[in-house]
Formats: C-alpha cells, sequence, structure tokens
C-alpha cells in the first residue's frame, strides 16, 4: 500500500518538504488555507531573503532555484555591522575574498512562486488549497488530519509547517517558547543616491534597529526595527513623508530615500518548539524554530530542517518500509536541535545585547564586537554563511 504524508502549511518550508519527498514512491498532500492565485502568484511581501550557499544548492537540487529570473537575484559581497555612530564597524566578507559573493538577496515571493511551480509539476503531490487544518490525532498505527470541511486524511506521517505560530504542533501537544518583543520590523524597497556597492550594512542604534539590503543599481531594501506604536506610525505616513523620514533615520548615508514600494510590518516573535517530532509527527521551518530575522537565518534554517527529515525520511522507507519511524523521528529531533540551538540563541545574544541600550551593555558590546574583529571569528561568520550543502 502506498504511504501517504500530510504537510500542513504551504509556505516555503512546507513546499520544499513536499517538493524532496516527491518521487520516493510516496503520497504527499499539502494543505493550505491561502487559495490557489496566493500561492500561484504571491504578492511581494517586503521580505528580501538572504540566501547562504547552502540554500542556493538546495533550491537548484528542487528545481525551484531555476524559476527565480537571474536579474532578481541580487549579489551579497559583504555585509559590515556598526554600534550606533561609532566607527568601529565589524565586516564579513566571503572567506578573505576567495569568492564572489557571501550569498545573493532574493524577495520571498520569488521563492514562493518557484517552489510552487517545482511542486504543481508533480503528480505524486497533492495540494489542497484554501483548507486549514483543524484537528490532528496519532497514534502508532496513523496520523489522523481533519481539514475544516470535515474531510479526514489518514497518513503515516503528519508534518507541522504551518509557521510559528503553529496551531498544528498545540494540536500535538507540543508546547513553544514564544518570545512576543514588542517591537516590529518595517521593510520596503527604497531608490538612493550613493551607491551600496553590494554591501550589507547594520547599525544598532539607539531605540532602533536599521539596516539596508543592496539590491539592483540605486535600488535596496530598507528594514528599521521600531516599537511597535513607533512603526505602526511609521507605516502609516504617505510615501513622501516615510522617504524623508528614512532619509533622515539613515542620516543621509545613502543621500534622499524614495521609497519604490509600500513599508510591510511584521510585529517580531521568536518561537522555539520543546520536541521537533512526537508520534508520527514532525515539526519543520517557523512551526519549528521561528527565529528573529536580524541573522537573516530563519528560512535557511528552515530549508535545512526539510532537507534533513527528507532525507531521514527517505532511508527510513528503504530499510523499514515506515516513513514515520520513532527512531527516524528521534535522529530527526536531535540533529535539528543541534543545528538550531546555538545559532538561536547566538542570534536572540546578538539582540538583547544590541538593543540595550545601558551603559553596561553598552561597553559590552564594545568589547563584543572588538572580539567578532578577530580574524578566526570574522572567518567562522563567513563560513558560516557560505557553507555548501
Ligand atoms: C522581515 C523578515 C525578513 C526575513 N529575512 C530573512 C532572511 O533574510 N533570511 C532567512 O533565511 N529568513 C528570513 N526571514 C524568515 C523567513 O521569512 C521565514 O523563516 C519563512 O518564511 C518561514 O517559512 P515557513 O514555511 O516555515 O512558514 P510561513 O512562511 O509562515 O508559512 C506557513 C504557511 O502555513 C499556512 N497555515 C498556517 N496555519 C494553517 C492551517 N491551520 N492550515 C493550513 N495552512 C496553514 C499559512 O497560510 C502559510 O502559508 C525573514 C522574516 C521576516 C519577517
Amino acid at each position: 500500500m502506498v504511504k501517504t504524508i500530510s504537510i500542513c502549511g504551504g509556505g516555503p518550508a512546507g513546499l520544499a518538504l513536499a517538493r524532496s519527498l516527491s518521487g520516493k514512491g510516496l503520497d504527499i498532500c499539502v494543505i493550505e488555507r491561502q487559495n490557489h492565485e496566493s500561492l500561484s502568484s504571491p504578492p511581494p511581501d517586503g521580505r528580501e531573503i538572504a540566501l547562504t550557499y547552502r540554500s542556493m544548492a538546495a533550491l537548484k537540487e528542487l528545481g525551484a532555484w531555476n524559476r527565480i529570473p537571474s536579474d532578481e537575484a541580487y549579489s551579497l559581497a559583504e555585509a559590515q555591522v556598526f554600534d550606533g555612530q561609532s566607527p568601529l564597524a565589524l565586516a564579513f566578507d566571503p572567506q578573505g575574498g576567495k569568492a564572489a559573493r557571501l550569498g545573493s538577496l532574493v524577495s520571498n515571493h520569488h521563492i514562493r512562486r518557484s517552489l510552487f511551480e517545482s511542486v504543481s509539476e508533480r503528480s505524486d503531490i497533492h495540494l489542497m488549497t484554501g483548507r486549514s487544518v483543524t484537528g490532528v490525532v496519532t497514534d502508532n498505527r496513523s496520523a489522523r488530519v481533519t481539514l475544516d470541511d470535515e474531510q479526514v486524511l489518514d497518513s503515516d506521517l503528519v508534518v507541522a509547517a504551518d509557521s510559528r505560530f503553529s496551531a498544528v504542533r498545540g494540536m500535538l501537544g507540543i508546547p513553544a517558547r514564544m518570545h512576543r518583543l514588542g517591537k516590529s520590523m518595517l521593510v520596503g524597497r527604497v531608490a538612493i543616491e550613493i551607491d551600496h556597492g553590494h554591501v550589507a550594512t547594520e547599525w544598532f542604534d539607539h531605540g532602533q534597529t536599521l539596516a539596508l539590503l543592496p539590491l539592483g543599481p540605486g535600488q535596496a531594501s530598507a528594514v528599521v526595527t521600531l516599537a511597535d506604536g513607533e512603526a505602526e506610525r511609521l507605516a502609516t505616513l504617505s510615501p513622501e513623508a516615510q522617504g524623508a523620514e528614512l532619509t533622515r533615520r539613515y542620516h543621509g548615508r545613502f543621500g534622499a530615500m524614495t521609497m519604490a514600494g509600500p513599508l510591510h510590518r511584521y510585529p517580531l516573535t521568536t518561537a522555539y518548539a520543546q520536541h521537533f517530532a512526537g508520534t508520527r509527527a514532525a515539526l519543520v521551518g517557523d512551526a519549528a524554530v521561528g527565529m528573529h530575522p536580524v541573522t537573516a537565518h530563519g528560512f535557511n534554517l528552515g530549508l535545512a530542517s526539510t532537507q534533513r527529515l527528507s532525507k531521514l525520511v527517505t532511508s527510513a522507507l528503504r530499510r523499514s518500509g515506515d516513513p514515520g519511524s520513532a527512531m527516524m523521528l528521534r535522529r530527526y529531533e536531535m540533529g535539528h536541535r543541534a543545528e538550531s540551538w546555538p545559532l538561536y540563541r547566538a542570534t536572540n545574544m546578538i539582540v538583547s545585547l544590541y538593543t540595550d541600550d545601558r551603559p553596561i551593555s553598552r561597553s559590552l558590546r564594545k568589547a563584543g564586537l572588538r572580539a567578532a574583529r578577530m580574524p578566526m571569528a570574522r572567518h567562522l561568520v563567513s563560513h558560516l554563511l557560505m557553507q555548501e550543502a
């Protein structure tokens, strides 16, 4: 009998997992509450995703990378970090200049569309759009998924890929450490007057964190993190007033900034699930680990979780014919924890150290920046960004 896997959520993680499981003799259902059109032609959402070499390689393998227009993948040559107005900067370059770039910046909607296209041509993947998962019950024999139209899917494995606010995680009885930060990240495309040189820059400033991500010539993505109320005010200004305020907040470093698209607001919440697996169940993407976007690793880590799970499911199928084997799920849990926990902790430490304006934190981050300037530390960070599959 054909074994089945139900993936709850057709975001980038859910689609990537479905595509990498395709062709293994499984029946794969992806349940997504958005309608077919929002999945096939996702609108721009302001997110420019910094992809590592490993993620680019994974997207190539999934047949998604070649569907992204080549002029929409922007080169990320270097990253610089500044502590407020201080000249003390930290620069990450591609392994001391041996490779051409640190990674690439690609708009989230291009990633989503390309994954959708690569999934929709596979006959073993059934996309069930416009439906929500309302119940999940698992036991040693099966995972039963109920949809909002009362349809029931009996599967051998259920996967939660339904965002950091995952309801399926809750249905499985898996708690998560959620942290609502009281801050929002505003992201939007801007035209700039002074060239970015393909360098991503980040400033941890008093009461705000600013970043500028390089796109095409004279074009960049402005990323501004502010207290929720302040962010809401800025998001509702006219484009002209937003441009003027961004020019002022960035101290005119890029000349006048003019809005080239709307500012999208993301209230920041981090999440870390207590377990990444249960009986005939696994968590991938943000449903497992919802990272703070400041280190640009959420999707990269989510994609790595789907690759890990897919490899383990494939070898479990070969060995025992069971894609929901308990031993395989334990290995998934251990592997993903070992990869994600140090990154999650380090990111949260950076966030709390750099966004705390007390004098003690200011001296600590100066010392931290000095330590990170050591060649070994810089090499480690560049290596992390450039790691290949
Ligand atoms: C401003 C910003 C910038 C970022 N920049 C980067 C970056 O540079 N690099 C990087 O690696 N990451 C970045 N990220 C993180 C990245 O966007 C996320 O990690 C990624 O989108 C998570 O994908 P996902 O598929 O796990 O979850 P989601 O994208 O949240 O998708 C979940 C899907 O599940 C569906 N769903 C939810 N509940 C149900 C239900 N009950 N039934 C059916 N379907 C359901 C939803 O409709 C949705 O389509 C950034 C995030 C933000 C906010």
